[in-house]
């Protein structure tokens, strides 16, 4: 008899944004619709420092980070509640000069946004690397179309710089970051074809805002998870 064991996909969001920034709702009220989702891990990731949107402020870090240990431990029985932030890449709306690391380190992950995106003045991923080896924990990648934005990289190569550099990838399956209603991943599915059995690890946010249903709607991340047999690279087996 022929026994087919499904590897199980951990259910997670790692980026929502909250009244912390520009979102619409509470860290309290993302995490209960975490739970609601039956999620293992959810993650509060607000902007920090960039003055494209409402933002934490450079010195409202600390304050933000004890919130969200606060609410770590309340619904810690329920679900996994990691704190994190979200950079803006664009050196002229985010101050790395100031960037105060020490602060930074005492968060669960880093993502940045728009690196290497023209369109938005993101800086290059080479120019991240001087700012990640700064950084203890886990940064990623916040939905980055890398269909295009690594077009004229080899993935072979993108990947060994990954993986050197301990960066990971979100899965973002959000419309708010997608190109003819689909999400970016699916212009770089070479890319993530080239990810089984390296090192190089996944999470699913859906950067969330104003919309508390997004907190949930993984479904197509998940599916492409399991399309391309990513499960052993989720970013959960390290939290
Ligand atoms: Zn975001």
């Amino acid at each position: 008899m022929l026994i087919l064991v499904a590897r199980m996909i951990i259910m997670m969001n790692l980026h929502n944004h909250t009244t912390f920034s520009d979102g619409r709702f509470s860290p309290r009220e993302i995490i209960e619709a975490g739970i609601e989702a039956d999620f293992a891990h959810i993650a509060i990731t607000d902007h920090y420092m960039t003055n494209k949107v409402d933002s934490i402020p450079y010195d409202g870090l600390m304050n933000y980070i004890q919130d969200i240990r606060v609410l770590k431990e309340e619904f810690q029985d329920k679900i996994i509640v990691l704190c994190g932030v979200e950079i803006d890449a664009c050196k002229k709306r985010t101050d790395f000069a100031k960037m105060p690391y020490e602060d930074l380190n005492k968060l669960d992950l880093v993502l940045f946004e728009y690196v290497q995106n023209d369109i938005w003045n993101g800086m290059p991923l080479w120019e991240l690397l001087g700012i990640r080896e700064n950084i203890k924990p886990p940064v990623g990648l916040a939905h980055n179309d890398i269909g295009k934005n690594f077009s004229h990289s080899k993935y072979d190569e993108l990947i060994a710089v990954l993986e050197a550099n301990n960066i990971f990838i979100e899965l973002c399956p959000s419309l708010r970051n997608s190109k003819l209603n689909t999400p970016f991943y699916h212009f770089a599915e070479g890319f993530f074809a080239s990810l089984r059995d390296t090192k190089v690890l996944i999470s699913i946010g859906t950067d969330t805002h104003t919309n508390l249903k997004n907190v949930g709607n993984i479904g197509d991340a998940m599916d492409f998870i399991e399309r391309y047999g990513l499960q052993d690279n989720l970013i959960t087996k390290i939290f």
